[in-house]
């Protein structure tokens, strides 16, 4: 096995250590197209590592209950003021342990049980968060939900976009309480200006969740929502390339009750090492090479995207905006799931996730979607070229699916080229 940076760490828990050494491996020797996924810096690592993860801290710097404080005040105090500046914000908590509490924090916050929240239908991009009947979010809250415009095949036109006129009727027909813009499979930029003003419409507020665009947003590749919505949620692992876990902004009229949701309302003790980490995070994401990374993330995807749709794969809304594509795997192959497309990916070294698309004949496990995206290659160096060698890899391994030696032929091509971009060569060194 290759070196990793967890050799000096963990030297008494044999069977841990061989586990992170196994998955060292497999996301140095594989190709990581997780959309949501990325690389964190060793900086990032390291204070996620750290020994604030000793200490207590329930509350906010200044206003304890436990002491000993005083450091860890200033590291959150730190991690607030660097976020603040990043977006521009009034008000930063980075206590959510993950971008799933960050929301449900918001909802509890702003709204009262049984109120409404208009947000993106779930087979069409939305999160769990917005109001699946599998999360939390729909015992507590009602939700009413829009979706995408249908399929174009016009170049000029493209369909599976953001119906704004359906989000507006659906505003005025429900009147409801809070709008939340944003998804977690939708390849195109979210325009924050209608959606503000279908909320002062109706006299809703607007909560943009931002966990997978943050990154850009911080980079200047995506349009910012700071000036148009009350809230802004997100997470900090995905295209923020921080520490696992969530973040909100919002402006200072709300900032007391967004306070008072997290802790005490959902989280207890927050996580130290991690807010340490995530403002690290805010400080590399605040750099102009960061800008510089995005771009290029955004430049790959959609050279990436040519290629896919030169091989045959169906972009759905016809291209992308940011950092992700959502492939309509039936024009490659009628026959082939997302699961199954997925699973034969996976053994070609290509790590990926089925989706569904808009309108999907297929349910939810076996879809007829794939999602790719391409922040965490990009941190590792690969540009436009490297992305089109990689669509040439999945459309080889899909079209050869039941051949194990084309399989297994791919992923030493694959292994090859990720020899040449390890995210973490600098730290190896
Ligand atoms: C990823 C995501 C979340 C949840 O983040 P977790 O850290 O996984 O809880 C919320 N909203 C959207 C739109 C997301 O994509």
């Amino acid at each position: 096995m290759s070196t990793s940076p967890l050799d000096a760490w963990i030297t008494d828990d044999d069977e841990i250590a061989s586990l992170l050494h196994q998955d060292w491996d497999r996301q140095t020797t594989t190709v990581q197209l997780i959309a949501s996924e990325n690389f964190a810096s060793p900086s990032v690592l390291a204070a996620t590592g750290s020994i604030l993860t000793n200490k207590y801290s329930e509350g906010y710097p200044g206003r304890r209950y436990y002491g000993g404080n005083q450091v860890v005040d200033e590291v959150e105090d730190l991690a607030r003021r660097r976020l603040t500046a990043l977006f521009g914000a009034d008000h930063a908590n980075v206590q959510p342990h993950c971008g799933a509490n960050a929301n449900v924090a918001v909802y509890e916050a702003l709204l009262n049980a049984g109120d409404t929240i208009l947000a993106m239908r779930l087979d069409q991009g939305g999160h769990l968060t917005h109001g699946s009947p599998a999360s939390i979010t729909s015992k507590f809250w009602k939700f009413v939900s829009y979706g995408v415009t249908p399929r174009s095949d016009d170049p000029e036109k493209p369909g599976e976009i953001i119906d704004f006129d359906n989000v507006r009727a659906l505003a005025h027909e429900h009147r409801p309480k809070l709008i939340v813009a944003g998804a977690t499979a939708y390849a195109r930029e979210i325009d924050p200006v209608p959606f503000r003003e279908i909320a002062d419409e109706v006299g809703a507020l607007l909560m943009f969740d931002s966990a997978h665009v943050a990154g850009l947003i911080a980079g200047g590749s995506h349009p910012d929502p700071v000036p148009y919505a009350d809230v802004v949620t997100f997470t900090t692992h995905k295209t923020l390339r921080g520490p696992r876990g969530g973040a909100i902004i919002c402006r200072e009229e709300f900032a007391k009750k967004i306070d008072s949701a997290v802790f005490p309302g959902q989280q207890g003790g927050p996580l130290e090492h991690v807010i340490a980490a995530k403002a690290v995070a805010f400080k590399e994401a605040s750099q102009p090479s960061f800008s510089i990374y995005t771009q290029q993330v955004v430049a790959n995807c959609k050279a990436f995207g040519r290629a896919l749709a030169s091989e045959g794969f169906r972009l759905v809304s016809g291209g992308t905006d940011n950092h992700m594509l959502l492939l309509d795997l039936r024009d490659f192959d009628a026959e082939l799931t997302g699961k199954v497309a997925q699973e034969v990916l996976d053994r070609a070294g290509i790590t990926t996730n089925r989706n569904t698309i808009p309108d999907d004949p297929r349910s939810a496990f076996i879809t007829s979607g794939l999602r790719v995206g391409t922040a965490a290659e990009t941190t590792a160096g690969m540009k436009e070229k490297e992305f089109e060698t990689i669509a040439s890899f999945m459309a080889r391994a899909l079209r050869h699916r039941d051949d194990d030696l084309a399989l297994a032929a791919v992923r030493h091509e694959v292994a090859a080229l990720c020899a040449d971009f390890n995210p973490y060569s600098n730290f190896t060194k």
